[in-house]
């Protein structure tokens, strides 16, 4: 028997959090014209909006911080860096950045032109926008029943659809496709994870057409444990021989380390192309920094070197995966519709469910959110109506996306179960008078329609 299925760590330091009021929760949200992004941090309990460099770093991350070597060139934090990486990702050329969206920035510059497709299974929107800026087209070819929040459970909903990347090929033609993406986990649709079998048939085609294939690695780890707990073959492997065998199939990989780094901020471009690595290196040196640290400290890369070793480490996973699955399965009990199963960062609450009544023109997933933080402090977000709406080039008419999500993010080894217990049941409680809930209107969005949920104003609909 194993009786050791606790946090496979101890807590030696605490932050306080704030208890508040529901008086106190409706006048700050007023002030935030109910956006939840305009909230202060410390008005908010349980704070689930993102999972991104909001990790809990260890005893060893700390003591590496302070190992930290500030040259400006050829520091030794860059080659403690540089060896964790390539061990990890098994690609020999490793250029750091500040953040994951620098690297989508030189990805978009080096991959993708103008009027030709990226294509993928479903791009973040931080490479979207970039590759858009640069005037490419992406498309998001992920299996059905990945954008389908109601779809039964399924192992690998994150998938790139084979037969969609066929067709898109054959449709568009070769030339006017610069790369194919697969980002894993996926993101956008619940943190979702891709197959060694997916990654390896997209791999092929790839090479049929020699079109270069490129992995967003922001939850290399998590998805590595999915496949290690999910696929016959590699259920005996080690989880980094799973993320090499999954990246041996890339050219190149580019990571937000504010995620499985273990970080609070950085990121990494990582490929085997040298040609593409001295490009990476030049674009590092205009906007980034020089080549050895590229917009990082050097204790930055030293906590990140040892972070992403902690990430594929299988008892961190299997803590981490089993508390994320831990609130899927808490809220499945109270009948409280979510993208079944759970996947890696956290549990997307379907809001076309849980509010049938509350059509998509009036915002029901952020009618969920303002309602957690009303009750209860708890802060998500909304992936759905605002966050992704746009509007059709030609009519103006407004387009609603498939997804309709509330998100729970769960930042790693920062809240316990009990802090998820409060999720449940304030969510329950919601749910259990679900009629009475009205929708929402949109009464500013800023300048940018596709990033308006940063900035965005609401009224509550009487
Ligand atoms: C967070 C994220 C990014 C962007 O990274 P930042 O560090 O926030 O700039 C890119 N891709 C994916 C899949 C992400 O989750």
């Amino acid at each position: 028997m194993n009786f050791q299925f606790a946090e496979p760590f101890r807590i030696k330091m605490v932050e306080n959090v704030k208890r508040t009021t529901k008086d106190q929760r409706q006048r700050w949200l007023k002030e935030a014209q109910f956006n939840v992004f305009r909230l202060r941090a410390e008005d908010v309990y349980i704070d689930c909006i993102t999972d991104s460099g909001t990790s809990a770093m260890s005893s060893e991350q700390w003591a590496a911080l302070m190992r930290g070597d500030e040259s400006y060139a050829g520091s030794q934090s860059f080659y403690r860096m540089e060896a964790s990486v390539q061990d990890v990702f098994g690609m020999p050329y490793v250029q750091p950045v500040h953040q994951g969206r620098a690297a989508d920035f030189m990805l978009a510059q080096l991959y993708t032109q103008p009027g030709k497709y990226a294509l993928g299974n479903m791009h973040f929107d931080t490479f979207r926008g970039n590759a858009e800026v640069a005037g490419a087209k992406v498309l998001d070819l992920v299996v059905d029943e990945g954008l389908d929040a109601a779809s039964p459970a399924s192992p690998f909903k994150g998938n790139l659809d084979i037969d969609k990347l066929e067709h898109a090929i054959s449709t568009h033609g070769r030339d006017n496709i610069t790369m194919v993406m697969v980002t894993v986990t996926c993101n956008n649709n619940g943190g979702q994870p891709v197959s060694m079998a997916n990654l390896k048939a997209v791999g092929s085609i790839c090479r049929k057409h020699q079109i270069p294939l490129v992995i967003d690695a922001a939850r290399l780890s998590e998805n590595a444990y999915f496949i290690k707990t999910r696929e016959p073959e590699y259920a005996d492997w080690e989880i980094k021989a799973i993320t090499r065998e999954m990246l041996s199939e890339a050219e190149t990989a580019v990571m937000s380390a504010k995620k499985d780094g273990l970080v609070n901020i950085g990121g990494l471009f990582v490929t085997r192309n040298l040609d593409i690595y001295h490009q990476a290196n030049q674009l590092s040196i205009v906007h980034e920094g020089f080549i050895t640290y590229g917009g990082q400290a050097g204790r930055d890369m030293d906590a990140l070197a040892v972070g992403l070793q902690e990430s594929t480490r299988l008892d961190y996973l299997d803590y981490r995966i089993k508390q994320v699955d831990y609130l899927g399965q808490q809220l499945k009990l109270r009948n409280i519709p979510i993208i079944d199963p759970p996947g890696g960062h956290g549990i997307y609450v379907d809001a076309k469910r849980f509010f049938p009544h509350i059509p998509q023109s009036e915002f029901p997933a952020q009618r969920m959110v303002v309602a957690l933080y009303e009750e209860a402090g708890i802060r998500c977000v909304e992936l759905g109506a605002c966050a992704f709406g746009s509007k059709d080039p030609v009519t103006k008419e407004p387009v609603w996306p498939a997804l309709e999500v509330m998100r729970i993010a769960i930042s790693r080894r920062v809240y316990t179960n009990r802090h998820l217990d409060c999720i449940v049941e304030a969510l329950s409680y919601i749910y259990s008078q679900r009629e009475t809930y009205k929708g929402m209107k949109l009464v500013y969005e800023g300048p940018i329609t596709s990033l308006r949920h940063f900035t965005a104003g609401f009224e509550l609909l009487p």
